[in-house]
């Protein structure tokens, strides 16, 4: 298979000072891509900040002979992320490709978890997402080009103790990635979901030096690439951790019509209970929301006909 390159493509990195939005920034750099290095440069619950770990990795770059700038907003200030995206378009005109990886964790059991804990994870993952996408969005449209990644996690798929602020945000992040693979889908835009996994300091006090040594974050780069190439697939969730890869689906079963009117009670849902919930009859993802409308009148049409 020939090289996969990304000469002259312009990618932002969010949260890119350190673990995976590093070994993404640097391996698009490698392979010809212009670098904006985003991080704001705080501790791993988000408090403190400065420019330093992104300028780190801007010298990283520029020492295999890449070109990168260093960008030192926060993800979820309106002001920054504008002069992020100005300062893009002013050095290099285009903006190719968007990962969006920055983060910060605030574990906590759920009766201890406060406001500000959820107030402050949905900032950096969700809004600290939507925002740049946002900016970003109108200068994709015009070019008829773009590639986007939003960074999910297991917990957001399937749930993890002491994580559900957590876990609503990085659920969150797909929930906008379905829409937007619809809306950009006529201007070849193309987005997807990551769900990495990997030793960073995120990760750093709850895995083993053996689970650290196989988890590098070198070892998820190369499946995010394949999402922003140019042939890259759109609305795809890829899991990634440990050179293992592997597609998530949100699925459903092939359910049933119950009834409408008088013959649809509680006990009738009930009676009904085990083929609703019958694994074995799961069906394909659906495409959209609308096509997900489309199968359970189809079911109804075909329960009256
Ligand atoms: P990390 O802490 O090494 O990297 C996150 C980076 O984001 C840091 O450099 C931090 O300074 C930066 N950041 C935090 N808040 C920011 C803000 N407001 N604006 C700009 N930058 C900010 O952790 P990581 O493991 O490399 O995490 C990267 C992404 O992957 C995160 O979204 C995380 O939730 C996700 N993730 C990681 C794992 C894992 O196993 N490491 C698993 C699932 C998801």
């Amino acid at each position: 298979m020939s090289e996969i390159r990304f000469d002259d493509r312009v990618a932002i990195v969010t949260g890119a000072g350190g673990g995976l939005g590093r070994a993404h920034a640097l391996e698009l750099a490698r392979r010809g891509a212009k670098i904006v290095v985003n991080d704001l440069g705080g501790s791993r619950d988000g408090s403190g900040g400065s420019s330093d770990a992104a300028q780190a990795v801007v010298k990283e770059i520029e020492a295999l002979g890449g070109q990168a700038i260093a960008n030192g907003s926060s993800v979820s200030d309106v002001d920054g992320v504008k002069r992020m995206i100005d300062d893009t378009m002013a050095k290099w005109g285009r903006i190719d490709i968007l990962i969006a990886n920055a983060g910060i964790l605030r574990d906590r059991s759920f009766s201890k978890m406060s406001v500000e804990d959820i107030d402050l994870v949905l900032a950096v993952h969700l809004r600290g997402s939507f925002l740049p996408i946002h900016a970003a969005w109108d200068i994709m449209k015009a070019q008829n080009y773009g590639r986007i990644v939003v960074t999910t996690s297991s917990t957001g798929l399937y749930g993890n103790f002491g994580q559900a602020n957590y876990g609503a945000a990085k659920l969150g992040v797909v929930g906008m990635m379905n829409t937007l693979k619809i809306e950009g889908a006529k201007n070849d835009i193309k987005i997807n979901a990551v769900c990495p996994i990997a030793a960073t300091r995120m990760t750093e006090d709850i895995m083993s030096e053996q689970m650290l040594d196989a988890l590098k974050p070198e070892y998820v780069t190369p499946g995010v690439l394949n999402l922003v190439k140019e042939d890259a697939p759109t609305g795809m969730i890829l899991s990634a951790g440990a050179g293992a890869f592997s597609m998530a689906r949100i699925v459903e079963t092939a359910g049933v019509f119950v009834g409408q009117g008088e013959a649809l009670t509680v006990e009738a849902v009930a009676a009904k209970w085990d083929q609703i919930t019958d694994v074995n009859t799961t069906r394909p993802a659906f495409k959209s929301g609308g096509e997900h409308g489309q199968n359970i009148f189809a079911s109804v049409a075909a329960a009256a006909a």
